[in-house]
């Protein structure tokens, strides 16, 4: 699993501070997808279980939740890498194109973003849209939470 970008984020997953990598190699093609040098599988970084650590590490403390973009396509390393942030006492967050992830990649989420890009639509910060961000645990919709217009 291969990662283009890795940086702090504070509004992706509402009331967290978040380490976010986006995995590239998305398969999904959205129209419009605002990121299509993610699509290229293998470009970027090896997101080495080592090189996760340190940024664990690095932000502990600091940070409350680590945050794929993506890298569901790689279900068994995300999965490893889910479970290494939890135990860490991260929360976790998948953000995915996709309306629904295998159940092994959903018990080790805090929270999920699901649904394809569609600029018709709009994201999170919009009523008219497609996507949806829940709470995993009690599948609470939290779309409030980015103040929709
Ligand atoms: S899921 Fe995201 S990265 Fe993938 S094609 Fe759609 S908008 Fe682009």
């Amino acid at each position: 699993m291969f990662f283009y970008d890795f940086q702090v984020v504070l509004q992706e997953v509402p009331g967290e501070i978040s380490l976010c990598f986006s995995i590239s190699g998305c398969p999904l093609h959205c129209e419009g997808c605002h990121s299509p040098f993610l699509w290229k599988e293998g470009s970027g970084t090896r997101l080495t279980s080592e090189y996760f650590q340190k940024r664990l590490d690095q932000y502990t403390g600091l940070a409350s939740c680590v945050l794929f973009m993506g890298g569901e396509w790689h279900s068994r390393t995300l999965v490893e890498r889910l479970k290494h942030a939890r135990q860490q006492g991260y929360r976790t967050c998948l953000y995915t194109g996709a309306d629904h992830v295998p159940p092994e990649i959903l018990e080790h989420l805090t929270y999920i973003k699901t649904g394809k890009w569609n600029r018709y639509l709009g994201g999170l910060d919009r009523k008219t849209t497609n996507q949806m961000f829940k709470e995993v645990s009690t599948n609470t919709m939290l779309n409030h939470l980015f103040n929709p217009k």
